[in-house]
């Protein structure tokens, strides 16, 4: 390894210059290096934490309007009175809504 002050060539692990008496340990160490693998690292948790995030949604995005879808089925299948059928429409128009705005998220991330 090569003395980063002066040139002079210096055996590898070695802890200041032989020539100059540069202190070789602070640069072969890397400091700045090191923190931005910590930092790299704890970027990867958080892609993990919304990976299941994701997931999450994209598994609501499917439940939540299947069940709006069958409650809208179920009150326009009572077919009872314009009131129920009201509902019915808003349950089929609120989860395809809810479903257009978790695809939304989901393709966000
Ligand atoms: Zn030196």
């Amino acid at each position: 390894m090569f003395c980063p002050e002066c040139g002079t060539e210096n055996p590898d692990g070695a802890k200041f210059c032989g020539n100059c008496r540069y202190e070789m340990s602070t640069s072969t160490k890397d400091p700045i290096h090191n923190r931005i693998d910590d930092v790299v690292e704890i970027d990867n948790g958080q892609t993990g934490i919304s990976d299941s995030m994701k997931y999450g949604i994209l598994a609501a995005s499917v439940f939540i309007p299947f069940i709006g879808l069958i409650m809208g089925i179920i009150y326009l299948a009572q077919n009872e009175s314009e009131e129920k059928k009201d509902v019915g429409k808003l349950w089929l128009y609120g989860s395809l809504g809810i479903m257009l705005v978790y695809f939304i998220i989901s393709s966000d991330m």
